[in-house]
């Protein structure tokens, strides 16, 4: 046998989002594409800004020395300092080169993290409903992923989280604007929930830290901002990737940023630094990291998006799903009627429409659509939508 049995036993749960994926693809080829409705990947359908194409070209053709070669581990220093010029003022601290490390996406960030951080048997807690990927991030540096039950409005449940905590919980994920339920956690939750970290680490005498994943921070609407982490507790990194804000997932750039104050700071960057290099990334995308030095703080048109919130919310509202609409991401996570996700999806599949069931993110009983698609899609689903609900609901 080959393969590993820890990874055939990983390929066999690996990712309802990655089979419905692909069983789109094999309706394509059957149906055609204009025929099949899918809303199964997060694969931002905007093009990137305009000036992104221009960047990059106009990098291409500069003459700089060195320009596709080694460099450090952690990124160019003057990116770094760009990129900590911008999340400093996310999250409301300071923050300079030191701070940040350039990685391949928020994956590659993630892993690089954890990798520094989890001895074997560790626990990584993160609440339901979540993207699954969390575990085998964990799972690669032998960790263990628990997922805690939200509340009722799919919230974070700050007792839960204290009840679970014990001395083997090395990090907590969070990730607002939540994929899939597109929740913003508000501040005052944060703060109440940042004091029960604290009271946890005291109580387990061990630095727990607070990974906050956020790909969509950017990707918001009705005016709501995403509430800043780091003052909020010391032992805080933000890692996150230009994947969705600037449609860029392909080019796998993104970054960790790490709190000034948190313990043991200067070992912590140093250890992310390493494993950024060990873990085979070596280091971010060099013309990447370029490009989105001059991109902080763009985003592509998240009114395009907002416009697909709406379409596909009043269209599905009126058929009678239920859900609430997303503060943020392009996600929207309707209840499925009748209640069972996975005998829905396979409804929604005799109508050629494919979404991901909640069970996928740890969430039985909802289902994710995807809105970062073109309106045709949207549209021409909701006739089976209708049949679906009427059948199940
Ligand atoms: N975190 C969340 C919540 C995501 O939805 C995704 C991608 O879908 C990622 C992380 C991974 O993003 P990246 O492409 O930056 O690795």
């Amino acid at each position: 046998m080959a393969v590993s049995k820890h990874v055939k036993d990983l390929m066999s749960g690996s990712s309802f989002i990655r089979e419905m994926f692909e069983t789109g693809a094999r309706m394509k080829a059957e149906y055609g594409a204009d025929n099949v409705y899918d809303f199964t990947l997060g694969n931002p359908n905007l093009s990137p800004v305009e000036d992104f194409r221009n960047i990059v070209k106009r990098i291409i053709d500069e003459d700089i020395p060195g320009k596709h070669g080694y460099m450090p581990n952690a990124g160019y220093p003057f990116v770094r300092r760009a990129v900590a010029e911008q999340v400093g003022a996310e999250q409301k601290t300071p923050l300079n080169e030191k701070n940040i490390i350039m990685t391949c996406g928020a994956g590659g960030g993630m892993n690089a993290v954890f990798k520094s951080i989890l001895n074997p048997g560790d626990r990584v807690l993160v609440s339901a409903p979540c993207f699954m990927e969390y575990r085998f991030y964990a799972d690669n540096h032998g960790g263990k992923l628990d997922i805690i039950q939200p509340t009722e409005s799919l919230e974070l449940d700050t007792d839960a989280f204290e009840r679970a905590i014990d001395k083997d919980v090395a990090a907590v994920i969070i990730n607002s604007p939540n994929n899939p339920s597109g929740k913003i956690y508000s501040e005052e939750r944060l703060k109440t929930f940042c004091e029960m970290l604290e009271r946890a680490s005291a109580k387990t005498g061990r630095s727990i830290y607070l990974v906050c994943d956020e790909p969509y921070r950017k990707i918001v609407y009705d005016g709501n901002k995403v509430p800043a982490v780091f003052p909020l507790y010391r032992n805080s990194i933000a890692v996150t990737s230009y994947s969705k804000d600037l449609s860029l997932s392909g080019e796998r750039i993104g970054y960790a940023a790490i709190n000034s104050e948190a313990d043991d700071f200067d070992n912590l960057v140093d250890a992310i630094i390493l494993c950024n290099r060990i873990l085979g990334f070596v280091n971010a995308p060099a013309l990447m990291q370029r490009a989105v030095a001059e991109l902080q703080g763009r985003s592509v048109d998240i009114n395009e998006y907002h416009r697909k919130r709406e379409l596909l919310s009043e269209g599905l509202a009126e058929i009678g799903y239920e859900f609430d609409k997303p503060a943020g991401t392009f996600y929207l996570f309707p209840k499925a009627p009748g209640g069972d996700d996975s005998a829905f999806v396979q409804t929604l599949l005799k109508e050629r429409i494919l979404v991901v069931p909640g069970s996928g993110f740890a969430m039985p009983g909802f289902f994710r659509i995807v809105f970062c698609v073109e309106d045709k899609v949207i549209k021409g689903a909701f006739e089976g939508f209708k049949r679906a609900f009427e059948q199940m609901g």
